[in-house]
């Protein structure tokens, strides 16, 4: 908080260290004006896997911090109707008790190759008996390109039934915009491979590093977490599934002599980064009934209890967003029953800053259910409109990994959330708003809400936070972003080459694609010319790089004493897949905070 001028110390600031019910307890239920308003329900919402630091957890100073605030262990106690079944429970260290009723193998075609040619590494790396493994070779053999999946079943020595194997090859190269592991292939093929029961041992097989491209351990995490997603509200034929429907999933991740990767560092970083993204794709599915602005609130402040010490939050809530100026943020989402929020987390690294600590502030956009506005969707072009808050959830579950990561940056997160509904008191298209920059917005589409709301965001951010270096926003931002750079690379705008280059290696080395777009302000400003105010918020051409043009709108709200770097990423196609959010921005930002020359 010492790095916020005193505007926002008036904001109320949570205890971390209250517990769940106490927060409930103490603090009013449905005002909508009272800044640190947290509803009961939301709370058996904010909940499950991700914060229970769980056994199989990495020693990371994450779990030391939950641990002395009492949340270690099992974690907090959910009822059961609160509980996503059938629950995977991820874990990247499972010991030798451990017995999976399956097991997956996963790696480049070469590198299974050489494991097939060898039964004793074969044998010990599946941990079954050698006399199976003929069966396992026919498998293996069967997959007859380079890329592909084969699944066989092995006999339990002991007579104890049968053991089934799956086993995935990926190509052993790549073009320059694809991860080197093929990490979405991975994923999809996970997805098919692996039982829909039981316990399951996947491994994981990079092979050795070809160079400049090594596998980093997160990268593994967060392909594992985009096969194994959280959120589920499916019943048993009516009635609810239980614990016995629950099972784990254990990652083993072999280095480039096919041994298990077991150090502490390498464990955390793939553990974080899954619950990071598991985090992210929960709240991408979770809908919008129950994912209300307060209900996000709760998810962030949860983040901020389990994390301990080092993350402070606050928020600026309902009408005392138009009160301090907030006027893009408040004219989205104020005409919804759950009112507009603007949530900050803040963390410091332990110990202080260092010589290479920077400022960052991560910027979502969370509108938890985008209608249009009054410039209403169809009916069909509002369906899935629930996972228009994937940007904030994306910089939520990144915020959470770097700090159980302990990053030694400074990061500010800062969450813009509203519903963009509809009501007698809704923002109009004609209507002019006030934004937290200064700057006026004639509205011409009040579908075009998401730039309105982060404008705010990055306004404050801008204006705020002392020595800030870096700014990104996170957004599924405009249709137009699918057209342009597709659904697994993130279009981003980047204020200088530097950080363009280093935002498309940090998204090739954790599979959170990114490519760049057309960065020229100057070129583009005038689609946004209004006769009545600064601008208006929606382009005059679509067919004028509008995708950029919607990051540039953004960008016009920095304050203009920021001389740092402004990142824009517009993930509007890598949100989702299949009707399941992706977790994605963990990797990418994670990646970005780590990147060399930062
Ligand atoms: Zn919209």
């Amino acid at each position: 908080m010492s790095l916020i001028r005193p505007l926002l110390t008036a904001v109320a600031v949570a205890s971390r260290r209250q517990s769940f019910a106490a927060i409930a307890c103490t603090l009013a239920l449905t005002n909508p004006v009272l800044t640190s308003a947290v509803s009961a329900p939301s709370l058996s919402l904010a909940s499950p896997a991700f914060i229970a630091p769980r056994s199989s957890s990495p020693r990371s100073s994450l779990t030391t911090r939950a641990m002395s605030l009492g949340v270690g262990g099992s974690g907090p106690t959910l009822p059961d109707a609160a509980r996503h079944r059938p629950a995977t429970d991820l874990t990247f260290e499972a010991g030798p008790e451990f017995e999976p009723e399956a097991t997956v193998l996963v790696g480049k075609k070469s590198t299974l190759t050489d494991l097939v040619a060898d039964p004793a590494s074969l044998a010990a790396v599946l941990k079954i008996d050698e006399t199976s493994l003929p069966l396992v070779v026919a498998a293996f053999n069967s997959i007859s390109g380079k890329s592909g999946s084969a699944a066989t079943f092995v006999p339990v020595a002991g007579g104890g039934g049968v053991h089934r194997v799956g086993l995935v090859t990926v190509p052993d190269s790549v073009t320059r915009n694809n991860h080197p592991l093929s990490v979405h292939s991975i994923t999809g093929a996970l997805q098919k491979v692996t039982p829909s029961k039981g316990d399951v041992r996947v491994v994981v097989a990079p092979g050795k590093a070809d160079g400049g491209s090594a596998i980093v351990p997160g990268a593994v995490g967060l392909l594992v977490a985009k096969a194994f997603p959280i959120f589920s509200r499916k019943t048993s034929d009516g009635k609810p599934k239980t614990a016995e429907d629950d099972r784990t999933v254990a990652v083993t991740l072999l280095d480039g002599m096919l041994k298990p990767v077991s150090d502490g560092p390498s464990i955390a970083a793939m553990a974080a980064a899954a619950d990071g993204t598991r985090l992210a794709a929960r709240l991408v599915d979770t809908p919008p009934e129950e994912l209300t602005t307060a209900a996000f609130a709760a998810e962030a402040r949860a983040v901020a209890d389990a994390l301990g010490g080092s993350v402070t939050y606050s928020e600026i809530v309902g009408d005392e967003l138009r009160e301090r100026g907030y006027g893009g943020l408040h004219g989205v989402g104020r005409a919804a029953v759950v009112p507009p929020r603007l949530v900050t987390l803040t963390y410091e690294p332990e110990g202080g800053p260092t010589d290479g600590t920077r400022t960052v502030a991560l910027v979502g956009k969370g509108i938890v259910y985008d209608t249009g506005g009054l410039a209403l969707k169809s009916k069909t072009g509002m369906v899935g409109m629930k996972t228009d808050m994937g940007g904030a959830a994306g910089v939520l579950g990144a915020f959470y990994t770097a700090a159980a990561l302990g990053s030694p940056h400074r990061i500010h997160l800062i969450l813009c959330l509203a519903e963009n509904a509809i009501g007698p008191s809704a923002f109009r298209n004609d209507d002019i708003l006030n934004m937290y920059s200064g700057k006026t917005v004639e509205i011409n589409n009040t579908d075009a809400e998401g730039r309105l709301v982060l404008a705010d965001g990055v306004a404050h951010a801008t204006r705020h936070i002392d020595g800030l270096d870096l700014v990104v926003d996170m957004a599924t931002l405009t249709g137009a972003q699918l057209v342009a750079t597709g659904k697994k690379h993130a279009g981003i705008l980047a204020n200088t080459i530097e950080l363009e280059g280093r935002a498309v290696r940090a998204g090739l080395s954790s599979g959170d694609f990114v490519f760049p777009l057309l960065y020229a302000p100057e070129l583009l400003k005038s689609e946004f010319q209004s006769d009545v105010a600064d601008m208006k918020n929606s382009v005059k051409d679509r067919g004028n790089a509008q995708t950029s043009c919607a990051g540039h709108f953004i960008e016009d709200h920095l304050h203009p004493d920021y001389e740092g770097e402004y990142l824009h990423v517009d993930m509007a196609g890598p949100a989702d897949k299949g009707g399941r959010g992706t977790g994605y921005g963990v990797g990418l930002v994670n990646s970005l905070l780590k990147s060399k020359g930062f």
